[in-house]
């Protein structure tokens, strides 16, 4: 499979608190840590079993290496990740306060390269299911939708505005519930005084091949075609489709400690598993198990399962 995203240097720094307009204070430390969207994404599905090719764009800098560090290991295919002169590495500046409470500065440098041009131009390079997510120029997912040999995986986060092409070809697409509520305004639906599964519905009403909603501890909603669940015997009855026709995924129980990056988690987890040739309810199930695992311990990245190890 190929996931087609960003791939940043996260510069993290903790900080008494968070510093107002105009101030300097100390903070108390500083890590580097591999991230962006696709990276991270195509290191979970990797985890997750995968061969993955990934296709994104880093600067010519001593950062590039840094942010690839952990796919290079885990032998995901980086031959075609473009190489940009003129940009530096995508850049994510990241205080964090004791409490917990952040401030995020993105700067997508290279990323920004990733655009219908230099879609095209790897438009070969495409294999088997493709991943895409919205840190990358819209003009790029429309060429990478276009030109997508197989089955594509869209997680719209963040929702940025793109041709209803990109939604009618997400199968799933694959949503928190704010993006969910986002992506169906831009659709052109009203998702005011909807629940979750009603938000669900519309975007499938709007013709999304197939939704996946993740909901944090609360696991996930998923609504495709009936074929793409699981059989019937394998379903417990509050697993049901409800009167939106979404089937909600077990809830996974877990001591959290942070959930970044749970999300791509279960994003690369699902798009692992249907590639392999499951339903969309069984690898959804499978993602929310992989996910809550992530969310035991710190980090990104460094959070996620070795390839083949007991999930919590
Ligand atoms: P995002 O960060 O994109 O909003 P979510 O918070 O919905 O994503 O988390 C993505 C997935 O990670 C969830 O669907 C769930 O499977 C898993 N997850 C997140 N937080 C928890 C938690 N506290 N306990 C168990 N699973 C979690």
């Amino acid at each position: 499979m190929t996931v087609l995203g960003s791939a940043n240097l996260d510069i993290t720094a903790t900080v008494p608190r968070l510093p107002g307009p105009g101030e300097t204070l100390l903070g108390t430390s500083l890590t580097h840590s591999p991230g962006g969207k696709g990276a991270n994404q195509a290191l979970a599905a990797s985890r997750a079993g995968a061969t993955v090719r990934f296709i994104g764009a880093v600067g010519q800098d001593a950062a590039a290496a840094q942010a690839l560090e952990l796919l290079e290991a885990d032998g995901v295919d980086l031959e075609h990740l473009l190489r940009v002169e003129t940009e530096p590495t995508g850049t994510a500046l990241i205080a964090v306060d004791e409490a917990g409470e952040n401030n995020i500065i993105v700067i997508p440098g290279a990323n920004a390269a990733l655009d219908a041009d230099a879609v095209r131009a790897q438009a070969d390079q495409i294999r088997g299911l493709l991943v895409l997510q919205g840190e990358v120029p819209a003009s790029g997912l429309a060429a990478a939708v276009a030109v997508a040999p197989g089955r594509v995986v869209l997680n719209l986060a963040p929702v940025i505005e793109v041709p209803r092409e990109v939604f009618l070809a997400a199968d799933p697409l694959v949503v928190n519930e704010h993006e969910g509520a986002l992506a169906l305004t831009q659709l052109g639906g009203q998702p005011q005084g909807l629940g979750e599964a009603e938000v669900v519905a519309a975007l499938r009403a709007k013709g999304v091949p197939s939704v996946v909603m993740t909901l944090g501890a609360q696991g996930a909603l998923v609504s495709g075609a009936p074929e793409q669940d699981l059989p019937a015997t394998d379903l417990q009855a509050t697993d049901l489709p409800d009167d939106a026709g979404s089937v909600r995924v077990p809830r996974v129980k877990v001591a959290a400690v942070d959930a970044t990056g749970a999300g791509d988690a279960f994003v690369g987890a699902l798009a692992a598993r249907l590639a392999a040739g499951e339903g969309l309810v069984a690898a959804a199930t499978y993602a929310a198990r992989f996910a809550a695992d992530t969310v035991t311990r710190p980090g990104a990245q460094a959070s996620y399962p070795a390839a083949g190890a007991p999930l919590g």
